[in-house]
């Protein structure tokens, strides 16, 4: 792979202020020698993008949408390379990092159609005493220079839910990406660059996240702050950002609930499914689902469909079509779960399948009568490891669901039309996917979570409309006479 690994500043490549080796999880090659910003060079692309915004901002809403259908199109061409490079560097199966690609596109074609929707409404000054003879409306601003950080499990997608909604806004950006997907970011610049957006307005800076969160953070000329990634750094963020905007899309350990009635077929679809938004990527995707809750008319036979489902998944190169288990992205995610492994069994869980570790890939796993308050019920597993359980009673399976920190999106298949109902009122999360995983997330739908898993909501219009003020003008008829 030849990349550029330098910063985006400006327009213009500068380099790192010191250099790491990126490498491949899957085989550990090196694949670029990457260029790390230091707090000073972030400061450097804060105050570019502060720069940039006096002249973005006056930019009409139909050249910011066409730079982005540029992008959009430009990407799809690239889809093969862009592909390539977050299965290099992320070890994301082909087939996944195809998806992406694709799902990516989409969410920078929403951000084109946005940037020409951002719509305020009229106010009805008259409605109070005071308010005669006044005729107002309110109109959405860009808010000026944001912020974003990103994970390495959606390396573009997940970039261009802010950078998409940034630009459609009139905003300008600094993005830092996750230390084990630099390039994916940077592939960005050469995109925008080649779709006429101007220099400054998006600025992508490689580096550590410890070192340079609370520059990105506290920065007097930053307004907007939008995280994604574990609740511990968006905590973190949240304590040290101040009065500014804040987004944060942090984690979860989905639960998907079952209910009692289903055929033999209609159950093997369902597995079908929930196997899928189990692995699929390993399990390190935030809404991949954890927690099964099955009727216990079901539970015994769903398990062990899973089962024989998780088995037949095959391990290997993220570049060979069929490979659909890779490595996770570090040592220490293995060691983490191989040890909430070890403590659910030796606490009297059954592994039903899977739960084998070869240096940081782990085989798919099956597990059942995991304690409620063991890491791998209560934690984000964030790997390919699912729990089964059972219950008699639709409410009591709702309550079991509720009893996490978490709350992103909720799974329910059932064929009663009340239980649905129940399950929609009462499951705290920021989406109830009824008759779907809960891993099911279309890049147009809003999207964030409850307690621990956030605050704010993606899914391009929901944060264009974050990244926005209001401001009301109001005009005074009646004053002048002569
Ligand atoms: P992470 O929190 O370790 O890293 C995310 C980003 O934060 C990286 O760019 C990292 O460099 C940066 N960072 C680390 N320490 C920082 C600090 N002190 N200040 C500022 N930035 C810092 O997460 P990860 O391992 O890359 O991703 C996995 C997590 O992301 C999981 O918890 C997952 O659920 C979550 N996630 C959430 C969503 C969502 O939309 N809700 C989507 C994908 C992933």
């Amino acid at each position: 792979m030849s990349h550029k690994a330098e910063l985006w500043i400006n327009g213009k490549w500068v380099e790192g202020e010191r250099q790491t080796e990126l490498r491949n999880p899957y085989n550990g090659e090196v694949l670029a020698t990457i260029g790390y910003a230091s707090p000073k060079q972030a400061v450097m692309a804060i105050e570019a993008a502060a720069e940039a915004f006096q002249s973005f901002r006056q930019m009409p809403a139909h050249k910011r949408s066409s730079i982005l259908y540029q992008a959009a199109d430009l990407l799809e061409r690239r889809t093969a390379e862009a592909a390539r490079i977050v299965s290099l560097e992320a070890a994301k199966p082909i087939q996944a990092a195809r998806a992406e690609i694709a799902r990516t596109v989409q969410t920078y074609l929403f951000a084109a159609e946005a940037a020409r929707s951002i719509r305020g409404e009229t106010v009805p000054m008259d409605a109070a005493p005071r308010g005669e003879g006044r005729m107002a409306f309110m109109t959405r601003e860009p808010v000026g220079v944001v912020t974003a950080i990103t994970p390495f499990n959606f390396p573009f997608n997940l970039a261009a839910h802010k950078v998409g909604p940034a630009i459609a806004a009139g905003n300008t950006i600094v993005l830092k990406p996750a230390e084990q997907t630099p390039l994916s970011a940077l592939f960005l610049a050469e995109l925008f660059e080649e779709a006429g957006l101007p220099d400054g307005v998006l600025n992508i800076i490689p580096g550590e996240g410890k070192e340079l969160g609370e520059t990105l953070a506290t920065h007097p000329d930053v307004a907007f702050v939008t995280f994604t990634g574990s609740p511990a750094v968006g905590r973190q963020i949240r304590s040290i950002a101040g009065f500014r905007k804040v987004t944060l899309e942090l984690g979860g350990n989905a639960p998907l609930l079952i209910d009692r009635g289903f055929t033999e077929t209609e159950l093997e679809q369902i597995a079908d499914e929930a196997a899928t938004g189990a692995f699929a990527y390993n399990g390190q995707v935030c809404i991949s689902v954890q927690r099964i809750l099955v009727h216990e008319q079901h539970a015994e036979a769903f398990a062990g469909m899973l089962a024989e489902r998780a088995a037949a998944l095959q391990a290997g190169d993220p570049l060979d079509e069929q490979t659909a288990i890779t490595p996770l992205i570090n040592q220490s995610a293995a060691d983490r779960l191989k040890g909430w492994l070890q403590t659910a069994v030796s606490r009297g869980a059954e592994l039903l399948c899977g739960g084998e570790f070869d240096g940081s890939l782990m085989t798919p796993a099956v597990l059942r009568g995991v304690p409620e308050d063991a890491e791998l019920s209560c934690e984000e597993a964030f790997g390919p490891v699912v729990l089964v359980s059972s219950f008699a009673d639709w409410q009591t399976a709702i309550q079991q669901a509720n009893r996490s920190k978490y709350g992103l999106q909720a799974g329910v298949f059932t064929k009663d039309v009340e239980k649905a109902f129940a399950a929609a009122r009462e499951l705290q999360a920021g989406g109830v996917m009824i008759n779907d995983i809960p891993t099911f997330r279309l890049d147009h739908m809003p999207y964030g979570g409850l307690k621990d898993s956030g605050s704010g909501r993606e899914g391009v219009r929901y944060a264009v409309e974050d990244m926005t003020e209001p401001k009301l003008i109001s005009f005074r008829s009646g004053l002048y006479r002569s």
